[in-house]
């Protein structure tokens, strides 16, 4: 659309005089716009060579042994960096969807505490034989109001980057609880710890602390702006804490407009 979009800016002076900027930021809003638009056209159009791809290679790697069997390794490599490059593409199509507006796609009343459940059980699978200790600890009948995907991406990404990111056998707390400033999910580790200084970039789209090392956990860099992003829809914040070396908490408060009251709460 073409409608002008205006910033106000008034600064109230304690003679009772006012000034009052007005700021055109049209053009901006544009450019942002189109740079969404891009990324998701672009995103959605690798998918479909890259699925194409997949499947030739899968067809390969079940025929390999009459191909030439030392080729294996070569066509799992690249079967491996096709479903990075899946993942990718997936999460940048899910940010572009969570960026077009600013409210949950669905608003039902959600189950917290058996949605940790099942995210914690793919917690301890994704540790496997690293053997972390995941403890959880949720209040029963509490539920949120929103989109239950939403949320499992968002909850699954913060529980997932415990894992990646603290040694094995390391401890993993999960908490959810309530009180009378709202609904609050914690997720505490044992982990390397994050520099206070990256903190505040954490959020950002491909922000990385360290990007060697973490091309080999596998993840993309974007997990942490779409847990910002469907945070954003359900009204609720992040807060990170965190000591190098010791472990970081990263949790999410949510206000208590968006608790749905159980006769457990009443
Ligand atoms: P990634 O796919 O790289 O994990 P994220 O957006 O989920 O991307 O996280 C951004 C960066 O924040 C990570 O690369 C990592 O450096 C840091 N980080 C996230 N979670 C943790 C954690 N629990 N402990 C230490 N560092 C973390």
């Amino acid at each position: 659309n073409d409608r002008r979009r205006l910033q106000f800016h008034i600064t109230h002076y304690g003679n009772g005089e006012h000034l009052m900027l007005v700021r055109d930021v049209t053009r901006v809003h544009q450019l942002e716009q189109m740079r969404k638009d891009f990324v998701a056209n672009v995103s959605h159009e690798l998918r479909t060579p890259l699925t194409v791809i997949a499947g030739y290679l899968e067809t390969l790697l079940d025929n390999v042994d009459e191909v030439n069997p030392r080729w294996r390794r070569a066509l799992e490599q690249m079967q491996q960096q096709g479903e990075r490059m899946q993942t990718l593409l997936n999460d940048l199509l899910l940010l572009a969807k969570l960026e077009a507006t600013d409210y949950p796609s669905d608003n039902q009343p959600v189950a917290v505490a058996e949605l940790l459940q099942t995210i914690k059980a793919d917690a301890q699978a994704l540790s496997g034989a690293r053997g972390h200790r995941i403890e959880l600890d949720a209040a029963p009948g509490m539920r949120l109001k929103g989109s239950e995907a939403e949320l499992r991406s968002a909850f699954s990404n913060l529980v997932f980057n415990a894992v990646k990111y603290t040694p094995d056998g390391g401890e993993i707390r999960i908490r959810w609880w309530g009180d009378e400033q709202g609904a609050h999910l914690a997720v505490q580790d044992s982990g390397i710890g994050i520099e206070a200084r990256h903190i505040p970039r954490l959020t950002e789209r491909f922000y990385r602390v360290d990007s060697s090392r973490a091309s080999h956990t596998g993840g993309t860099g974007l997990g942490l702006a779409i847990v910002k992003h469907v945070l954003l829809r359900h009204r609720g914040r992040l807060d990170i804490t965190s000591q190098l070396g010791q472990g970081s908490t990263f949790t999410c408060h949510f206000p208590v407009s968006q608790r749905v009251r159980t006769d457990q709460d009443a």
